[in-house]
């Protein structure tokens, strides 16, 4: 099935074509490895994971799926300094070495990083490759000095920065964002990896050290320039190395457009002379009470602490993938709970068509549902709707009055969607003491104690945080019922 998709450089849907065989190559902006990733950056990437695995199973295409690690930035460096109050003994002794030190911190958040995308459904193994920043210097090297001999980029004081006058007179500059040239001087430059539209400037490929930051030799035309990458050259130089340019598909949030991935096509086409990607894919923010999650703003969550107040990581990925992923997100426990009632209605379902014991006689058109189903997420990945048509066929469709082949038929279809969505299990209906995670029973029994020690308050707050997680205690002497609140 061919698949449309929303591109940001065209902004319009355009109709899928890959630029050779059938093999997608893609790159998404993956995580900066200073600290626990919050959820805001896990909508990015699921939304990753949701388009390779809708361009694997609807459009039958084989992937080449490449994460970049920014291991380093203003912001690890920052934490891996010594003396750093991010610094966690988890990490190790810091050393006289900033690389190091580096390294000890991102690789402690790396581990951290997939343990997290593996909660929430990602399969580590679909991954082409997930390269570390640190690992790239020599070939950012070489993209610079090829920027620098094509005449787009120039040294001041140690460091190198990118011409973008001299680049407007060659090519557009602001793609993918109208970008405000108003207050734009010719050879003004920014040092920082995050700015403004307001404030575009001649961005950072190559930074001059400062006392105690990591730093590589630089050696060009003779002279040494030892410094450490800007974060735009970062993405362009892998991209470059593991997928050649051009490759199909580049994934990130809407905020990246600016200034990071219109300078990545400012880097590739000036250095490498080629646009680095056909395709630009954008998803909008993960919202707190209307404003977007994020570190700096304070209104974080990371998927652990969500853990902790008992929530399904697989709820938080089938509610994230339920909403279309150019709209905003807005998170909330009743979000999350509505998703988990949603997921377990389809949990159903799949239990009653497996049951062998009851069938019906109403053959099921499959076929149709097929179509309309992955019709939907092959246009534009629109999984509201295509969650939408499966619910209705569900109302209308009872499991347990299939005959024997539609229900084979669905199961065999139910489980090619569990390629996309990963939240469902093909197994026959588990007694209710399974269905109830651990945690919950833990809170219960908790609760239970409470009473005891005839600690109401404490027994309310622990019931509140069941009913909370979408689970109804129900009370006898000495004993408790959990049940799913459906
Ligand atoms: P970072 O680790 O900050 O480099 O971000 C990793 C990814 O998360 C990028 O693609 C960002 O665009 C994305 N991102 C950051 N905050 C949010 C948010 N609140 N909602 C959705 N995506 C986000
Ligand atoms: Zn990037």
């Amino acid at each position: 099935m061919k698949i449309k998709l929303y591109n940001s450089l065209s902004k319009t849907i355009e109709e899928f074509e890959p630029i050779s065989d059938n093999t997608v190559r893609m790159y998404s902006c993956g995580p900066t490895v200073y600290n626990y990733a919050h959820i805001g950056n896990m909508r990015a990437f699921l939304m990753a994971d949701l388009l390779q695995r809708v361009l694997r199973v609807v459009g039958k295409y084989d992937l080449q799926w490449v994460m970049n690690i920014t291991d380093i930035d203003d912001k690890t460096i920052r934490d891996s300094r010594i003396g750093s109050e991010a610094w966690l003994p988890e990490m190790g002794e810091q050393t006289e070495s900033a690389i190091d030190n580096l390294k000890m911190l991102t690789e402690f958040y790396f581990d951290s990083f997939t343990e997290d995308i593996s909660s929430l459904g990602i399969d580590v193994e679909d991954f082409y490759a997930l390269p570390a920043a640190t690992d790239y210097i020599e070939e950012m090297q070489t993209l610079i000095k090829q920027i620098i001999q094509n005449g787009y980029a120039y040294i001041a004081s140690g460091s190198i920065y990118f011409d973008v006058a001299k680049w407007r007179q060659s090519d557009t500059y602001g793609k993918l964002f109208k970008i405000d040239f108003d207050n734009f001087k010719s050879g003004t430059r920014i040092d920082t990896d995050e700015y403004e539209r307001e404030h575009v400037s001649d961005f950072v490929l190559w930074k001059a050290p400062k006392e105690g930051e990591p730093q590589w030799d630089f050696e060009i035309d003779g002279s040494n320039y030892p410094g450490r990458p800007g974060w735009h050259i970062e993405c362009s130089a892998m991209e470059y190395e593991l997928l050649g340019l051009p490759f199909d598909i580049h994934t990130g949030g809407v905020d990246l457009k600016f200034p990071h991935h219109e300078d990545e096509i400012a880097q590739s086409k000036a250095g490498y002379g080629c646009e680095p990607t056909n395709y630009w894919v954008h998803n909008d923010f993960l919202e707190v009470e209307g404003e977007k999650m994020s570190k700096s703003a304070g209104n974080f969550f990371t998927l652990r602490d969500l853990i902790k107040k008992s929530l399904d990581p697989l709820d938080i990925r089938f509610a994230m993938l339920s909403a279309h992923y150019r709209t905003k997100y807005n998170f909330t426990h009743d979000g999350i709970s509505a998703a988990r009632k949603a997921r377990m209605r389809i949990q159903e379902y799949i239990y009653d068509l497996m049951d062998d014991s009851n069938s019906g006689k109403n053959a099921f058109d499959v076929a149709k549902l097929r179509d309309s189903v992955f019709g939907e997420l092959g246009n534009d990945m629109h999984t509201p709707k295509a969650l939408a048509n499966l619910f209705v066929f569900m109302n209308e469709n009872k499991a347990m009055e299939a005959d024997l082949e539609s229900k084979n038929e669905m199961l065999a279809f139910l489980n090619e969607l569990n390629h996309i969505f990963a939240i469902w299990q093909f197994e026959q209906r588990p007694t209710t003491e399974k269905l109830i995670p651990s945690e919950i029973t833990k809170l219960a029994e908790a609760r239970l104690q409470a009473k005891k020690d005839k600690n109401w308050a404490l027994a309310d707050e622990l019931r509140a945080k069941i009913i909370d997680a979408g689970y109804l205690i129900k009370d006898s002497k000495d004993a408790f019922e959990i049940e799913i609140n459906s």
